[in-house]
């Protein structure tokens, strides 16, 4: 059970998942996957029936992000993070071919245009506790499931749901308390350790070898790097309708240009590496969330860009791996990772501040430098609405993810110029983070009904 930022492994924070969207698609999934198992414990009959709603943010976007067919390869047991790609995404025809799905040695009558229902706005008497919910209902025998995918592959289950598959490990009391950025710097400078250290300390007292926190971290930064050359060396366009061209292989070539209006060859380079993982994620490809789906370019991104420009070794990237999953657990704990509950400020807006903060950690800053880094990228990315175009991860997203990345290559370079003193701190940012989200209207927060998505129309840009 999370009771603290410091609960949270950085294995929580950057998971292997399939785009689109990790509360949208990747968490929906491990519901229905969840859901398959507490069939197959109480026991399949071939007589039962099975239902699922969306409702709330779920229903209103879940079209573009996939949600139904990420709920179909769920209920099959496939898993975002190791399953062929060619098995998930076409888990739902298969289930239309099949008319049903089979768990437990039973066939269980399914069709998805059936027995998937959409419901974007529940009667006022019976409030979401939030956005993103889905409910799975089975007869004969009776099972139910409430789930909450609260952003960045998170899932929430309600009532006894017995144990998850998508559980943490078993609870272990981490070396190293702390709950706010506050309580994390302070004890950097009383224990004489860095973040890194301070994250490293806590994976291994969650029972990881040295060796696997280090194969699990390059593994992540593997997958970062194939998404990052997917994304570059794939031209055409996305699917989903908008009709949105991939340009980061292009923008990449320009980037390599000698004559560039104002010589801005890193910025375009770095934008082009976050648009391509963008770009990946929105074609349904294998990413990391970091925190999110829709904000997986920021990260790699940056990193890529500032290991490439300073010949850095790979044990710097897994430091500022390390760091940039304190700071997504830090800003999970004190406001949210979903754009359904805060906007984007709290995918793309923490997307940033963890490669600020990851930057900051590789060129060798020091706590309160690295606090400064991530409240700076931050601050600038409060108020940020999450409004993406007929509900896909296109526009802004993917360009918003370029924009992520090179506010947080300015907010190291700015941290580290300085001596990491400043006046707003990043818990004083998280908590106003929180409370613009609240004041965010509904149509905001990812419901594809306002901001851009609004002046397009819930069908697109057609
Ligand atoms: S606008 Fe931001 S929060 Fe909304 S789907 Fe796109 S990346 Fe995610």
């Amino acid at each position: 059970m999370v009771v603290r930022a410091s609960d949270i492994s950085v294995f929580d924070i950057l998971r292997v998942g399939i785009g689109p969207s990790s509360s949208h698609t990747v968490g929906p999934m491990l519901a229905a996957r969840r859901f398959r198992e507490m069939i197959e414990r109480h026991g399949a009959s071939p007589g039962m029936s099975l239902r699922v709603e969306l409702l709330g943010s779920l229903a209103a976007t879940g079209k573009g992000h996939r949600t139904d067919e990420a709920v179909c390869a769920g209920l099959m047991g496939l898993d975002p993070a190791g399953s062929p790609m060619a098995e998930i995404w076409g888990a739902m025809d298969e289930i239309r071919r099949a008319g049903g799905v089979r768990i437990g040695g039973a066939s269980i009558a399914f069709m998805p245009e059936r027995d998937i229902t959409w419901q974007a706005m529940p009667p006022p008497e019976q409030p979401l506790r939030h956005p993103n919910t889905l409910r799975f209902i089975a007869a004969s025998p009776s099972i139910e499931l409430t789930a909450r995918s609260v952003g960045g592959g998170f899932v929430e289950y309600d009532g006894d749901a017995g144990p998850l598959v998508d559980e943490q490990a078993p609870e272990v009391r981490v070396p190293y308390l702390f709950d706010t950025a506050a309580e994390l710097v302070e004890l950097c400078g009383v224990q004489g350790r860095t973040m890194a250290e301070v994250a490293l300390a806590n994976e291994l007292a969650r029972g990881m070898t040295l060796a696997q926190v280090r194969d699990g971290l390059l593994d992540r930064w593997r997958i970062m790097r194939e998404a990052i050359d997917a994304g570059l060396s794939t031209d055409g366009v996305l699917p989903g309708g908008l009709n949105v061209p991939r340009r980061a292989g292009r923008l990449y070539r320009h980037s390599l240009s000698e004559r560039l209006p104002l010589a801005r060859h890193a910025d375009l380079r770095t934008s082009a590496y976050a648009m391509a993982v963008g770009e990946h994620n929105a074609a349904g490809g294998r990413i990391v969330t970091a925190p999110t789906n829709g904000a997986a370019g920021v990260l790699p991104a940056a990193l890529h860009e500032v290991a490439r420009e300073q010949n850095l070794p790979v044990t710097a990237i897994l430091d500022g791996l390390l760091v940039a999953g304190l700071v997504a657990a830090i800003v999970k704990r004190g406001a949210s990772l979903s754009g359904a509950e805060v906007g984007c400020q709290g995918e793309i807006g923490t997307a940033s501040a963890m490669a600020a903060a990851a930057t900051v950690a590789m060129l060798r800053g020091d706590a309160r430098q690295i606090e400064a880094a991530a409240e700076i990228a931050i601050e600038h990315h409060l108020g940020l609405t999450c409004d993406p175009v007929g509900g896909l991860v296109q526009i802004p997203c993917i360009e918003r993810n370029a924009m992520g990345a090179i506010k947080a290559l300015n907010a190291a370079a700015m941290a580290l110029a300085s001596d990491g003193n400043h006046l707003v701190s990043l818990d004083r940012a998280v908590r106003v983070m929180k409370q613009t989200g609240h004041d965010l209207q509904a149509k905001y927060r990812e419901t594809a009904t306002g901001g851009l998505a609004g002046a397009f129309g819930s069908t697109g840009c057609a």
